[in-house]
């Protein structure tokens, strides 16, 4: 049965392949955009996840043409580098702003239509580095850090309605967000993966794909490292 999701930053990279390998499955899916082209084939919603009221407006917008969304998968996200010395309160916060709090209005207007219907999924997109922390990223490894404790909280609170929550934790993925590391990062980086590679953004949809099955109806707050061993250290 088509089912409705909604990809936060399905407009592109890890969000878009997400968002088309739901769809190859038959799902209906929306991307939200923040006024990019809406890719081919896919429903598209305006919305800022720093705003509310944005957020407020593509739930409505798509529960009045499809009904509820019955698999939100929180993507959008943004990194803003600084050593801890000199990062400034505004780019701690504007970081956390998207990357968790972002997330946390979403899943609270994802919520209520799940809670009523008795069903619904929730997974969210974290990073290796929520997990080992990053040089000059503290802003934004604080912040994927708390997504697990968040969804954890979720998959507590919500499942006894029917609704998990999970999450993926990406390793180095061929995206925009990585474009702009040196050669000698990447290959660094590389080097430390145990498969000696980028992932695609397709790899990493897989698992989301999965998350998202009839037959993983029982995960719930799992943490699905898809990194090629880059979590494991060494
Ligand atoms: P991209 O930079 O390619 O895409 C980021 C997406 O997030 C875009 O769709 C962007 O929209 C959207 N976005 C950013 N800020 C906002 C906002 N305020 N409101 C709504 N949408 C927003 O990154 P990736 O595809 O690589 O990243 C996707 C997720 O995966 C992120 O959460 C990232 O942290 C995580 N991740 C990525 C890894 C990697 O190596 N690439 C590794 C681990 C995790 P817009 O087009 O409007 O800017």
């Amino acid at each position: 049965m088509s089912r409705l999701i909604l990809v936060t930053g399905g407009n592109r990279g890890i969000g878009l392949a997400v968002a088309r390998a739901f769809a190859e499955r038959g799902d209906k899916v929306a991307v939200t955009h923040r006024g990019s082209a809406i890719p081919d084939g896919l429903l598209g919603v305006k919305c800022d996840v720093t705003d509310r009221d944005q957020i407020d407006a593509a739930f409505t917008e798509l529960e009045q043409a499809h009904g509820p969304v019955q698999v939100l998968v929180s993507n959008a996200g943004a990194i803003d580098e600084a050593s801890v010395v000199s990062m400034t309160d505004e780019q701690f916060t504007d970081v956390l702003d998207v990357n968790l709090v972002g997330a946390f209005r979403v899943a609270s207007r994802a919520a209520r239509p799940m809670v009523r219907s008795r069903q619904g999924r929730m997974i969210f997109i974290s990073s290796v580095l929520g997990r080992v922390g990053a040089r000059s990223a503290g802003n934004y490894a604080a912040a994927k850090a708390g997504l697990v404790g968040f969804a954890r909280s979720i998959a507590r609170e919500l499942g006894p309605y029917g609704v998990t929550a999970n999450v993926v934790a990406p390793g180095l993925v061929e995206t925009d967000m990585v474009k702009g590391l040196s050669a000698e990062r990447r290959e660094q980086l590389v080097s430390r993966t145990f498969l000696g590679r980028f992932a695609t953004p397709e790899e990493i949809a897989s698992a989301v794909v999965w998350l998202a099955e009839d037959g993983t109806r029982y995960v719930t707050g799992a943490v699905i490292p898809v990194d090629a061993g880059l979590g494991l250290g060494g």
